[in-house]
């Protein structure tokens, strides 16, 4: 397959400023993150695609090593660096390594959960609950109280397994130490290892009577009421860790994660891009005609703004800083007013006759160099 180009994969162009490619690559990086798409495999080779580019793009040296030779630079023959880039691209764990930070605030941490949940033999599995955001609320952050259902610490026991006190015996076959050491005859002479008690699976204790209202384990399913800060700025499908938040694990481990999936509601006026609003404002004609104030929605509240008299229809107005907040920044995105001009269908007998009087006023017919000017705008937007 033929590799694409870098610029290309993460959709800026060739002049773009670090930030713009930061901006770019998250986005990119957010999308196919594979804690999002588990097991898709086009989303991991594209999470991937994008991490190189990124990777490349963001080197001053490498980028203007690429901007030079293409693709080129890296494949060995231009000398430096073969390899990296080779045939199966960057793996995941140089991708983690390297853009870990990219990731901080999405609760992705540096690796899959997946492989996290299986690190520690006791610890207890991570939860996954979604929660659903208003638009206000990705602006201004929230604490959300949320229901969960999951295993605790059973609070008979608590988390012991054992009926009582009397219950819990010093293990004998390791007499408490959690391990036991064993000598082996190897090719480098004797030697020594330890591994964890086989009799009781490296706690120490063992257990004669088991608690009634758990049967041992230690943990009991209940309903948990977890409180979660969102911070301002969070996106469709990030995702927020609450560390200890998920299932206790069985005798008194540690308790997995929980793994909050943000789900933003789609608002009725505002639609969004990244950290930019947009709205469309449908002016009536004489109000674009002479112009006009209107009262344009935020994602918290209103402003008023003037329209000028003579607004054309596709203009679009920018408010700075009227956006989102990003998320961990101080820095919003703006809201983008994009205008449009209804033009009425239906009209009365009398409006039919005002309407007619104006068809050939010359003040309502483009001048040669508007129309010009005009044409140009519609070559630019197709080409
Ligand atoms: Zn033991
Ligand atoms: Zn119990």
């Amino acid at each position: 397959m033929a590799k694409r180009d870098y610029y290309e994969v993460l959709g800026v162009n060739k002049n773009a400023t670090p930030e713009e490619l930061k901006k770019a690559y998250r986005k990119l990086a957010i999308k196919y993150h594979p804690d999002r798409n588990p097991g898709d495999k086009e989303a991991e080779e594209k999470f991937k695609e994008a991490a190189e580019a990124y990777d490349v793009l963001s080197d001053q040296n490498k980028r203007s090593r690429y901007d030079q030779f293409g693709h080129a630079a890296f494949d060995g023959a231009a000398g430096q660096g073969g390899g990296f880039y080779g045939a199966g691209g960057m793996n995941m764990d140089d991708i983690f390594s390297h853009f870990g930070d990219i990731f901080e605030g999405f609760g992705f941490g540096g690796g899959f959960s997946s492989r996290r949940s299986g690190a520690a033999a006791n610890r207890g599995s991570d939860l996954r609950v979604r929660v659903k955001l208003t638009l206000k609320e990705c602006a201004t952050g929230v604490e959300k109280k949320l229901k969960v259902r999951k295993q605790v610490s059973c609070p008979h026991c608590n988390g012991s397994g054992a009926k009582d006190a009397n219950s819990v015996k010093t293990c004998s076959q390791c007499n408490g130490i959690g391990y036991v050491t064993q000598v082996v005859n190897s090719l480098f002479g004797r030697m020594q290892s330890q591994s964890p008690c086989p009799s009781c699976a490296g706690r120490g204790k063992t257990i004669t009577d088991k608690c009634p209202k758990c049967g041992g384990t230690g943990t009991v399913s209940d309903e948990d009421v977890v409180s979660v800060k969102i911070p301002a700025g969070v996106e469709d499908g990030m995702q927020l860790k609450v560390r200890g938040g998920g299932n206790a694990a069985p005798n008194g481990g540690t308790p997995g994660d929980l793994l909050v999936v943000i789900q933003v509601e789609e608002d009725s006026v505002l639609s969004r891009d990244g950290s930019n609003l947009i709205y469309h404002l449908l002016l009536s004609v004489p109000e674009a005609i002479l112009g006009t104030e209107v009262e344009i929605p935020t994602a918290e509240n209103k402003v008023k703004i003037n329209i000028e008299a003579g607004t054309q229809p596709g203009k679009v107005l920018r408010l700075k800083g009227k956006g989102l907040p990003e998320l961990n920044s101080s820095i919003r995105g703006d809201l983008l007013i994009r205008v449009d001009v209804y033009i009425p269908k239906k009209l009365s007998a009398d409006d039919q006759k005002t309407i007619e009087k104006l068809k050939d006023n010359p003040s309502f017919k483009p001048s040669p160099t508007e129309k010009a000017s005009f044409f140009e705008k519609v070559k630019q937007m197709f080409s």
